[in-house]
């Protein structure tokens, strides 16, 4: 059956400005928040021009990444809710999301984030080790980032996140397991753990280049990943994604519409959205026939994306048409990244045991889920499931 508009019930705002460009970042951002106050017009128009487009959408989920949100002026902020309100129908329990970044976090800031209506703050703490925040290019100490969530608290967020980063060349494992240690006793509601990665086009790209740095190997990468297991997991948080921990009822649910392969409207620059055929059909997206639904983009530049909003044009310059196989192959390797799995059609279920044999996958009934031997090889499994669209 085609999917419908209202099958959009999750929006994504981006905010592209930061303090500074960190050493390992390949997201859509830049160094300083000068011309924010027009960007953010700018975004206010795109948000609206979507809601022409779409209709009054309703809305369970509102995430507004970066960059580092928080640095904007916090009546920005406000605004850009108001408008979100003015706009869609947000459900009165809707989980509303923010990103920030711990040095330009006050419990003053997170005061008016939190009478504007966010309900969740999602903080980049990374690290709580002086010379791995130094590596990855942070601006804060450990004490900044533990008194940010303190600062946050206190303001009246209960639904607090921590993103961390391990496989930092320099953080053995015993600095990694204190960080974890400190950040779970802090008792943020859920804690994102990402393994470093290198991505083309960084400064961190060149100096491994350069000879300059040497990546962690797979082996201690996957070590310090178990080690989040170990020391999350005693401390009360479930694993329920690959690289996602929450205490009982605090998932994210806005990341959990992309890990079940849901649709989500998008707006900024360098934003991602996936939309029905016929909701990309509104926003004058070119549908192919046979297409399920469009993945689009928008353009990085901060300058173009602002002209063409004005120009009552959607910034988007790229988008890739998902037809019924592609759409199966996406849907069953997110939802392997799940604790939850995934539903398999009968014809895969034979595949579906005999990796299960190979201690890759663990089978119950027509729900697959990966193992931690099969979360390090979730390409190949899915392959191996669903066969590869493009050949
Ligand atoms: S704070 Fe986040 S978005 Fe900004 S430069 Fe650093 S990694 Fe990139």
């Amino acid at each position: 059956m085609t999917p419908a508009v209202d099958e959009v019930r999750s929006l994504y705002l981006h905010i592209p400005f930061c303090e500074r460009k960190c050493e390992y970042c390949d997201f859509t951002s830049v160094a300083g928040a000068t011309g924010s106050a027009a960007y953010m017009e700018a975004l206010n128009e795109e948000v609206r021009h979507l809601g022409t487009c779409l209709g009054r959408l309703t809305l369970d989920t509102v995430f507004i990444g970066g960059g580092t949100p928080s640095l904007v002026e916090p009546e920005l902020l406000a605004r850009l809710v108001a408008v979100v309100h003015d706009t869609f129908s947000v459900t009165a329990d809707a989980e509303v999301t923010m990103e920030a970044n711990p040095s330009s976090i006050s419990a003053a800031r997170a005061r008016v984030w939190k009478a504007a209506g966010v309900n969740r703050v999602s903080i980049g703490v990374q690290s709580l080790e002086a010379d791995a925040l130094h590596f990855l290019g942070r601006v804060h100490d450990a004490d900044r980032a533990l008194a940010a969530v303190d600062d946050v608290r206190e303001a009246g967020f209960t639904s607090i996140n921590c993103d961390l980063i391990y496989a930092v060349p320099g953080l053995g494992d015993v600095r990694w397991r204190r960080t974890l240690e400190r950040v779970a006793a802090a008792r943020p509601t859920h804690i994102s753990c990402y393994e470093l990665t290198v991505e083309p086009g960084t400064p961190l790209h060149t100096r491994v280049t350069r000879g300059q740095v040497t990546p962690v190997d797979g082996a201690r990468a996957m070590r310090q990943h178990r080690i989040a297991l170990e020391v999350l997991g005693l401390a009360g948080y479930d694993q329920y994604e690959v690289s996602n921990f929450a205490l009982s009822g605090e998932e994210c649910r806005h990341n959990l519409v992309y890990w079940r392969n849901g649709y989500y409207a998008a707006a900024g620059v360098g934003a991602h959205g996936h939309l029905p055929a016929d909701a990309a059909a509104a926003i004058g997206l070119d549908v192919e026939a046979g297409a399920v639904s469009v993945r689009h983009w928008h353009g990085r530049g901060i300058a173009a994306y602002a002209r063409a909003v004005r120009a009552g044009a959607f910034p988007i310059t790229g988008s890739e048409p998902v037809g019924p196989a592609m759409r199966e192959q996406e849907r069953v390797m997110l939802g392997l990244r799940l604790r939850e799995g995934v539903r398999l059609g009968a014809a895969s279920l034979d595949e579906a045991h005999s990796l299960e044999g190979l201690g890759l996958l663990a089978v119950d009934g027509d729900r697959v889920r990966a193992t931690e031997r099969g979360e390090a090889l979730l390409n190949q499994v899915t392959l191996r499931l669903v066969g590869d669209w493009a050949a």
